[in-house]
């Protein structure tokens, strides 16, 4: 059963946490004093109303994405970095039977990740909280559920990878999230996941202005050992952590250079240059590996 309401104690270790600092919202950050785990209060909203057509394409809007889909070619060159680390853990446990592998990826957007790893011969589904997001995928042909990712039923056992990206920060229910995603893996089988790292350098340096503190979409903000922790529970080991590099447009770091802390509009890119990626990374989005080991032990 999904949480209605912030947890009292640290999902990942059970301490109780304490107040913080206060994010741009006004609303008091709460930290897990052993393993750092960060939330806030959040009050109570529709996931499923807030990521809209406008959180894609929100030039007008404060939050989401200004044009997602202006972004394919880079988010598409880091799904492929992605594939890459992830075939390269699942290389010793490659299914007995010699089907295709399968990868279901928890909240996938509009469905490039999936179309890039059904590329790569992966047999791919998903699962989306935004109708338009999940509407968008099925045009490319993708199996999309549309769904909460805290209330969707998924087979035990039945993926050789479920992966969220930029996602578990998203959630009211990471714990139960990730229980859900490693039963959903078959024992050999891979987690991966990216989010932010409350304890980087980055996070440290800008405190109550960290961008990844971008209330309310992001409800928790993790650290190593809380991840590591959340993933032991659902019983799965970490192979690899990886600090993440984001593929972005060209003509997107250029806008930026040129108008510091404006919006970024898909008609400022230079023409003919939009295919054009470079790596940007912060150091502060963990990518974590996880290998299931074993059958969570909660019910
Ligand atoms: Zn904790």
């Amino acid at each position: 059963m999904t949480p209605a309401v912030p947890p009292s104690c640290c999902p990942a270790c059970g301490a109780v946490p304490r107040p913080s600092f206060q994010l741009g919202n006004g609303a008091w950050l709460l930290r897990c004093p052993r393993c750092l785990l960060g939330w806030w209060e959040w009050p109570a909203f529709d996931p499923a109303s807030f990521y809209d057509r406008d959180y894609f394409q929100s030039a007008a809007v404060s939050r989401g994405y200004n044009d997602y889909a202006a972004l394919e070619a880079a988010v598409r060159r880091t799904a492929r970095g992605r594939l890459r680390r992830i075939a390269a853990l699942l290389r010793r446990r490659a299914r007995a039977d010699g089907r295709r592998p399968c990868l279901l990826d928890l909240g996938c957007g509009t469905g490039h990740f999936l179309d890039e790893a059904r590329r790569t011969r992966w047999e791919v589904s998903g699962v989306e909280v935004s109708a338009y997001a999940a509407a968008e995928a099925r045009g490319r042909g993708l199996d999309v559920t549309c769904a909460q990712l805290e209330e969707v039923s998924l087979p035990g056992g039945e993926f050789d990878c479920v992966t969220l990206w930029d996602v578990l920060e998203h959630t009211r229910d990471p714990a139960g999230v990730l229980a859900a995603a490693a039963s959903a893996v078959r024992p050999g089988g891979v987690v991966a996941l990216s989010t932010g790292d409350i304890t980087s350098l980055c996070a440290r340096l800008s405190g109550p202005r960290w961008h990844l503190f971008n209330v309310p979409e992001h409800l928790f903000f993790f650290s190593p050992r809380s991840l590591r922790l959340l993933l032991e529970q659902a019983g799965c080991r970490v192979g690899r952590t990886t600090r993440e590099v984001n593929w972005v447009p060209l003509w997107y770091v250029i806008e930026r250079l040129r108008k510091p802390g404006r919006q970024v509009r898909r008609e400022g890119r230079a023409p003919g240059g939009s295919s054009w990626t470079l790596p940007v990374t912060l150091f502060d989005v963990l990518g974590v590996y996880a290998v299931r080991v074993a059958r969570p032990d909660t019910a």
